[in-house]
């Protein structure tokens, strides 16, 4: 097989590179003195400075959290829907049994560190109790804080 030569282009001559790099420099000043002149079109977050004011957009997701009332009450009925929804395991729902019989939550447990924050345990949920909550400020050195418990008290019976 014969090999094909592929000419070089023709290289620029020093003024008109020079010219090039200053143009290109002159489109960078131009961009940076716009914001300099208007700030408020400025989209850049000055984080953390800004921590107090920040708010996530709505459809932001950094955590998934449990429901509850001003009483500090839940709806979950331990179905159990949003563990078997789960695809990475992260929900384990521990039940216990009222004086009824009845099976009611005793400790949701959901673990950070393997969950992709994908909200199907949140859709499979029928009484919209879990949702995806807005922390971003997870980042830990404690790996024993990456599993929370959900709910504040156990299941109503
Ligand atoms: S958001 Fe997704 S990965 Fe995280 S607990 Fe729910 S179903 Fe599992
Ligand atoms: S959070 Fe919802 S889906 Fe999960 S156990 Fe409770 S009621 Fe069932």
């Amino acid at each position: 097989m014969t090999k094909r030569i592929v000419p070089r282009p023709p290289e620029d001559g020093r003024l008109a590179r020079i010219a090039r790099g200053i143009r290109s420099l002159a489109k960078g000043m131009r961009v940076t003195m716009g914001y300099f002149l208007r700030p408020s079109r400025i989209v850049t977050e000055q984080y953390p400075e800004n921590r107090a004011t920040l708010k996530m957009t709505d459809r932001f997701r950094g955590n998934l959290e449990m429901v509850h009332d001003a009483n500090g009450d839940h709806d979950c009925i331990a179905c159990g829907l949003c563990e078997k929804a789960c695809p990475n395991a992260s929900i384990s729902v521990l039940c216990t049994k009222s004086l009824a019989g009845k099976k009611v939550l005793g400790k949701y447990v959901w673990r950070m560190d393997s969950c992709t924050l994908c909200g199907l345990c949140v859709e499979a949920c029928p009484t919209g109790a879990i949702r995806m909550g807005r922390e971003f400020e997870n980042a830990t050195t404690d790996k024993a804080s990456l599993e929370r418990v959900l709910n504040r008290k156990e299941g109503r019976s």
